[in-house]
């Protein structure tokens, strides 16, 4: 129900209450307090620390009116025998104020304790008279623990506190939540309806970690459970069976390969193969460090479904990536006896058309593109895989699309291909199979025996020189050097260094005898690809870039990369730009230049990066940093809205909430019984159309 229904509530309160977010009942009950301030323990003035939060009792010594220059204002002093407390408001509700602290009265206060000289001050204290009338404003809600909530406009928290609460007290009993008793039994949790009660208005003796736990792990199943129910839907779609043949192309590759392949990747192969082969369509996540040999692996999978006489394609998120993924599988392509083809943004119209057509009669057998293959046009004859590169966001109706490209192509059967999604986003496992949605999950988990180790060096601006230095004798030695800026143009107000700027100051007075191109996310797709392939080729010596050389780019001559104001990188980005060097043969250098403003979390994330060159490591250690919430902010498209991740810190809940959701499942397939249908009801508020639940029955 929309909250301008709610009694007390009216159109216009509502509308200051939505520029929050805040538009229903339910919206309102998920709007759960930042913090929590104990007003029992009440202090003397004495014992009241400027630059903290605090609150005492005392007796209204003397008060009035005052003006700050232009400004009028009121001030109330109090003591309590042990000190003098100043009070002071401005332009705040003067005329109300007025009347009721007069000398004698005697008040509770509560706020942000400052000093002012030598006299202690809170300015617009939260404030309650002592033993006279209840304060009819409540401002201080009573004694005990009270919730505080973040700000709404310039909404007294008073004012939200009473908002909320009445919702709580009007609404909270008729919430259902998405979890079986017995599940809130097991695990010792509380009803949601209760859940919201205790974490908006503990009282003085309420377990509010408790309350906040059950409110997140409701969340948490019903979003496991329509994951599990997905899943199992596209288990039930049909799809080809692929593979198993004789697999004579697949044979031909081990001839053309030098290396062995990981136990990893031959782990992963095994999971893809199995999931190939099956009558339903593979929906599988492929993910694996940087330079842990996907590209290998995602030709063998699109290989099973060539021998088995599909097609296959595969996406790149950029015309670069495309362009670099098609170079490689041509190298093979002839030996294999197989045709590739790429499809970009950029092929001629009459290249174009006669690729289409080549596509469209199976006369190529592998094509490469950018992720706007599957949208266009396209027609395959029998489309048997799709692989997905680098994309975090491929969802629900990406994968309807492909859906469409099968039933159209094919032998008139209604069949889904297969489809293998690529990231090289190292995502702690404990997340990403709820991250990446319906997905399952394959994970190459090690590095190809023999890599250069890459050394990670974190410096300041005063050791800029330095930097240059070593950059300076890789170039001397014939290798080459990334320089990477995370803004295209000039920021005054963040005062980074623009690369285009900076090109120009490099080119000109730091590296004259070299040469220094640059490539930024402006520039055009022609271009970029140009200024990429010349850096690939070694006309240029140095790339000055913004993070659009962050995926996949492969150059090995590159052993030096600096990443100019590291600090407002996350972890994660980092850890792919490092990636761009230690392709070669020769040991590397990353140069992380920072300039803290004296924030220790800045240098310790900084020193994660420093100290190991484990992407799954340094996802987690980003994840005790930043919380899952900003994990589960890069899933994919489709997913229900999540109100609580930002709260929960506690991967163990989410763990609980998916083996839960799986017995639950387990046990009632259907969601039929009682409970399950109930929850089944649940389940469809809150996903609404992109759990389809009609392919469950
Ligand atoms: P990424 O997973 O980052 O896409 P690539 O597939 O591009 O990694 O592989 C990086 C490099 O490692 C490529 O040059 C590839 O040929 C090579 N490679 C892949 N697998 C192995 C292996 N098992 N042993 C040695 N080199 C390998
Ligand atoms: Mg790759």
């Amino acid at each position: 129900m929309p909250l301008q229904y709610v009694k007390g509530i009216g159109p216009k309160l509502a509308e200051r209450l939505a520029g929050k977010g805040l538009t229903t009942i339910e919206d309102a009950l998920y709007f759960l307090p930042v913090r929590y301030e104990d007003r029992s323990l009440l202090k003397s003035i004495k014992e009241l620390v400027p630059g903290t939060r605090g609150g005492c009792a005392g007796e209204v010594v003397v008060s009035g009116e005052v003006r700050y220059g232009r400004r009028r204002g009121f001030e109330v002093v109090i003591s309590d025998g042990s000190g003098i407390l100043k009070l002071k408001w401005f332009n705040f509700k003067l005329q109300y104020i007025k009347g009721r602290y007069k000398q004698g009265v005697r008040v509770k206060v509560f706020g942000n304790v400052t000093a002012y000289g030598a006299q202690k001050e809170i300015i617009h204290p939260d404030i309650e008279v002592l033993g006279g009338d209840d304060d009819p404003a409540g401002l201080c809600g009573g004694g005990g623990i009270l919730p505080v909530y973040s700000q709404i406009e310039n909404f007294h928290q008073k004012t939200i506190r009473k908002i909320i609460d009445s919702i709580v007290k009007g609404y909270a009993q008729s919430v259902v939540g998405a979890v079986p008793c017995g599940v809130l039994q097991a695990r010792g949790l509380l009803p949601l309806a209760e859940a919201f009660r205790k974490a908006h208005s503990p009282g003085s003796n309420g377990d509010v970690g408790l309350a906040r736990r059950s409110i997140v792990f409701d969340e948490l199943f019903s979003l496991e459970l329509g994951l599990a129910l997905k899943r199992r839907a596209i288990k039930r779609e049909g799809g080809l069976a692929l593979g198993g043949g004789d697999e004579k192309i697949l044979k031909r590759l081990g001839g053309l390969i030098t290396f062995e392949l990981t136990r990893a990747q031959r782990r992963v192969i095994r999971e893809i193969k199995r999931d190939m082969a099956a009558q339903y369509p593979m929906n599988r996540l492929l993910q694996g460090d940087v330079g842990s040999g996907k590209t290998i692996v995602s030709l063998i999978a699109a290989l099973i479904a060539i021998d088995s006489g599909h097609q296959a394609a595969i996406m790149a998120p950029t015309e670069i990536l495309a362009e670099q993924h098609y170079l490689t599988i041509k190298g093979y392509a002839e030996g294999l006896g197989i045709r590739a083809a790429l499809l970009t943004g950029s092929t001629k119209k009459t290249e174009r058309s006669e690729c289409l057509s080549d596509i469209k009669d199976g006369t190529v057998d592998i094509v490469v593109g950018t992720h706007a293959l599957i949208q266009g046009d396209i027609d395959f004859k029998s489309l048997g895989i799709a692989i997905i590169d680098e994309q975090h966001r491929f969802g629900v109706e990406q994968r309807g699309s492909l859906k469409n490209k099968a039933r159209k192509g094919g032998k008139g059967e209604d069949l889904t291909p297969d489809i293998l999604v690529m990231t090289a986003t190292p995502i702690p496992r404990t997340l990403s199979m709820t991250v990446f949605g319906e997905l399952e999950v394959s994970v190459i988990d090690e590095l190809p025996a023999g890599r250069q180790p890459i050394t990670t060096r974190l410096m300041r601006e005063a050791d800029r020189e330095k930097a240059y230095e070593l950059i300076g004798k890789e170039l001397e030695r014939g290798s080459q050097a990334y320089i990477v800026y995370p803004l295209v143009e000039e920021s005054e107000e963040l005062r980074l260094r623009d690369a285009t700027r900076m090109h120009k100051h490099l080119a000109r007075d730091v590296f004259p005898q070299y040469k220094v191109a640059l490539l930024h996310g402006r520039m055009k797709g022609a271009e970029k690809e140009a200024v990429m392939a010349g850096f690939k080729e070694g006309l240029s010596d140095v790339l000055v870039s913004t993070t659009v050389i962050e995926v996949g780019v492969d150059v090995p001559n590159a052993t030096i990369i600096l990443i100019e104001h590291a600090e407002r990188f996350g972890l994660a980005q980092l850890h792919q730009l490092r990636g761009r060097v230690g392709r070669g043969e020769r040991s590397s250098t990353a140069i992380l230049l920072a300039q803290y403003s004296g924030s220790e979390d800045t240098r310790r994330r900084l020193k994660v990066i420093e100290g190991t060159t484990d992407g799954f490591r340094i996802a987690e250690e980003d994840l005790k940093i930043r919380g899952p919430g900003d994990f589960i902010g890069t899933r994919q498209a489709g997913m229900p809205d999540f109100r609580t991740s930002d709260t929960f810190a506690d991967l163990g809940l989410l763990r609980m909430a998916r083996e839960d959701a799986k017995a639950f499942l387990d046990a009632d397939p259907e969601l039929t019984t009682g409970e399950g249908a109930a929850i089944k009801v649940v389940l469809r508020l809150r996903w609404k159309d992109r759990l389809s639940l009609a392919e469950v029955g």
